[in-house]
């Protein structure tokens, strides 16, 4: 027996009694069971499930099957029958959601339709947004989608919320008798059609064929929000959010703006002008320092090469950064003679770098493990890693005695 799809006559009905009319085993240990008659919408037309409880069990899955509605129910073996009366729930939360989505999504591609003659060729209902892709088909006169013009039809579809425009769904039992609706989509299907109007039928802001479920006015979704447009494939893809998401979405990315306002001792009036300044700031910074770096750099290379004349090669080092070291002996490397060690204390790292004719990799190769470190290199530039400072004084003990 097929269920009686109380979701199609009373979308609002939240749980209703029911008996159960078949009992199997399904996957993982849970039970497939059909119904008389069912409050669960099953997956489809890009509208996830819903779940809930079946006589006080969780429905974790609700199919469409070939001829009816199979909800999966973890509960134990045997603890459903056929012709037990049973009492449905939805999760009502997720329900409303869905159909806010929904909806929204209904009144957005709508609306593209009408301004640019755009078309949903895509849809999709993800978790943290949904995107629909818009092929401009219907008016030659346009060909691009720019963000300026999202924005509008973004207005437009708020100001179809605002109106609280009824949404009405209609069913057909034959593509003749739908297609006398003013549709922005030609129909898949040949027959058992259902169109959803939002707006008069006559005139609507949307209609198209859809069998998920939707409010009963445009105001309860609340609001719909585009978040970007990309090029894709020749359309364009609308990232968007509606209903509570899309305010959750707002309330989420104020905290973000007040966190950057604060930071920056600004209001949303001119945190743009001092993030600005910020950066300007920030790249005159970052050219004085590479400037002043480059001088200390050279400064310290012909102190090291005067130093190694002087029979002292060990330097230490903690405020210049490990790079500036690598920086350093590529400066020195020719200067360097037998060998020269370059420690980098914050890290526990020692450069070693020579004139070409002591291999340096080899020393490290062979030698920086037996104090536990690790690093390579090649002949005239090596690096030694270690886990403390002892390590690193006994390793350049034991290569200096070894080059004695
Ligand atoms: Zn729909």
């Amino acid at each position: 027996m097929k269920a009686r799809r109380l979701f199609k006559e009373d979308v609002y009905m939240k749980e209703a009694a029911a008996v159960i009319t078949s009992v199997s085993e399904a996957k993982n240990g849970m039970t497939a069971v059909t119904l008389d008659q069912t409050v669960f919408f099953p997956e489809g037309g890009g509208q996830s499930c819903d779940l809930g409880t079946l006589a006080g069990f969780p429905v974790t899955d609700v199919q469409e099957s070939a001829d009816d509605i199979v909800h999966t129910v973890d509960c134990p073996a045997g603890a459903l029958s056929e012709g037990q009366a049973v009492q449905l729930a939805i999760d009502w939360e997720r329900r409303f959601d869905n159909m806010q989505r929904h909806c929204g999504e209904h009144i957005l591609s709508g609306m593209f339709f009408r301004e640019y003659g755009g078309v949903n060729r895509g849809f999709h209902m993800g978790d943290q947004y949904m995107t629909v892709d818009i092929s401009l088909e219907a008016k030659p006169e346009f060909t691009t989608i720019t963000w300026e013009m999202a924005k509008h039809v973004e207005f437009c579809t708020n100001e179809a919320i605002w109106q609280n425009q009824p949404v009405i769904t209609r069913h057909f039992d034959t593509k003749k008798e739908a297609e006398s609706l003013p549709m922005r989509k030609a129909l898949a299907l040949e027959k058992d059609i259902t169109i959803v109007c939002v707006g008069s039928p006559e005139n609507p802001s949307d209609c198209v064929a859809c069998c998920g479920t939707h409010p009963s006015t445009a105001g309860q979704v609340g609001m719909v929000k585009i978040f970007k447009v990309e090029s894709n494939k020749g359309m364009f893809r609308i990232y968007f959010e509606a209903g509570r998401r899309a305010f959750l979405k707002y309330q989420e990315e104020m905290d973000v703006l007040n966190t950057l306002c604060t930071s920056l001792s600004a209001g949303t009036d001119d945190v743009l002008k001092k993030y600005q300044t910020q950066i300007d700031k920030n790249k005159e910074v970052r050219t004085q320092l590479y400037l002043l770096k480059k001088d200390v750099l050279a400064k310290e290379a012909a102190h090291i090469i005067e130093d190694y004349s002087r029979g002292i090669n060990v330097h230490r080092y903690s405020v210049l950064s490990l790079d500036d070291l690598v920086s350093l002996t590529r400066e020195i490397g020719p200067h360097a003679g037998k060998i020269a060690f370059l420690v980098h204390e914050p890290t526990f790292t020692v450069l070693l770098v020579s004139d070409g004719k002591t291999d340096c990799g080899k020393l490290v190769k062979d030698n920086a493990q037996i104090y536990n470190g690790k690093g390579g290199g090649n002949k005239t530039m090596a690096r030694a890693i270690f886990t403390k400072s002892e390590y690193v004084d006994t390793f350049i003990d034991l290569i200096e005695k070894h080059l004695r």
